[in-house]
């Protein structure tokens, strides 16, 4: 069903991703794929699909619950769950390691003390076989751990020919800057990596998606309706898909989904201000107000506070934000954060 909010695994179910589905079938040899886009774009939605459809056998591992300072405790709980869902594909691989014990469906690893595993090890084990390994929200592995597992990862680039990392973010600039793919420090400085980026759906498509998903779920609606769906959502297929499901359920107040979609993206900005501070929410006010310049922005927060804002300061802010993808140029990526922001 197009309008399934859950994260689509099938061909039939994934809109307008054809293209995308062939680039990366197409470069599923490289040793490492990196695939951004802003949240809600269907980077996780492509993923599925795309593994589901590979005869290559792999293993996503969701760091979405990470915490900013995982330690290796919790990053090979990641690991374990990964692996624990596909128990069936790899059990036996998983039984030839010493360091990997399996209780009922759960797979555990040994991380530390004698006999323990360490990444690098973990992927020679794994080369054992054509693998892929994907990590979803990829940019959550910076941190204090960095450095080992960017090695691991650079060490597996070289010597671990079967397996094809893909690393997916919604906060590209995060993940580029965790991979440091323009960083000569890094391990994986000048590595060929391949690259796809999700765009948002034309206008055009937008409206295809809508109307595709209404006729599957049987539902009649007006193109009028469709419009304003599409202006308020834009060619995000995650709030297209929202509407879409909330209208098909009952809901026929566009301007009450919308309401539902904001409060959403409110809860993330709230995070972004609890964890950075108020001037970053200050700052995505005065751009969703129409500050779209360095000196707009200046000014516009300088006169809310009473008082001078530092030019580093201001830099690091809107810096951040774009590197969060929240962002580019002073102008939100998503229209739906743009309506939150002014709240
Ligand atoms: P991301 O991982 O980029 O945040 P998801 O894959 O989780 O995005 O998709 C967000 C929502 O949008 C999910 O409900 C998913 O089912 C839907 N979705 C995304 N892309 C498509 C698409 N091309 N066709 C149909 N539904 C989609």
């Amino acid at each position: 069903m197009l309008f399934d909010p859950r994260p689509k695994t099938r061909r039939e179910d994934l809109f307008g991703r054809d293209k995308e589905l062939d680039l990366l079938h197409n470069n599923v040899d490289s040793p490492i794929i990196v695939v951004t886009g802003i949240r809600r774009i269907g980077k996780t939605s492509v993923l599925n699909v795309f593994l589901n459809e590979v005869s290559i056998p792999s293993v996503v591992l969701d760091l979405r619950e990470l915490k900013t300072n995982f330690g290796f405790r919790d990053l090979y709980n990641v690991i374990a769950k990964g692996f624990s869902s596909r128990l069936d594909k790899f059990i036996d691989l998983l039984k030839s390691i010493s360091a990997v014990k399996i209780v009922g469906a759960e797979v555990e690893f040994r991380w530390r003390g004698r006999n323990a595993i360490n990444l690098s090890t973990l992927f020679d084990y794994m080369n054992r076989r054509r693998i892929i390994i994907a990590f979803d929200e990829a940019q959550r592995l910076r941190g204090p751990r960095s450095q080992e597992i960017l090695n691991a990862i650079a060490h597996a680039y070289d010597y671990d020919k079967n397996i094809t990392f893909i690393f997916t973010g919604s906060e590209a600039g995060l993940l580029y800057s965790f991979l440091g793919l323009e960083n000569p420090q890094s391990p994986l400085y000048g590595r060929y990596m391949y690259m796809l980026t999700l765009e948002r759906f034309p206008r055009d498509l937008s409206i295809e998606f809508l109307k595709k998903g209404f006729r599957e779920a049987g539902v009649n609606i007006s193109i009028d309706v469709v419009e304003s769906a599409v202006d308020a959502f834009d060619g995000i297929p995650g709030w297209l898909t929202f509407f879409g499901n909330e209208y098909v359920r009952g809901l026929r107040d566009l301007d009450k989904t919308k309401r539902m979609a904001i409060e959403v993206a409110l809860e993330e900005l709230r995070n972004i201000a609890r964890e950075r501070g108020k001037r970053y929410a200050l700052a995505l006010k005065g751009m969703a107000e129409g500050a779209d310049s360095w000196g707009k922005l200046k000014r516009y927060i300088e006169e809310k506070e009473g008082g001078v804002v530092s030019t580093s300061i201001l830099y690091n802010i809107v810096k951040n934000l774009e590197d969060l993808s929240i962002i580019k140029d002073y102008r939100f990526l998503d229209p739906v954060y743009r309506e939150a922001a002014k709240m």
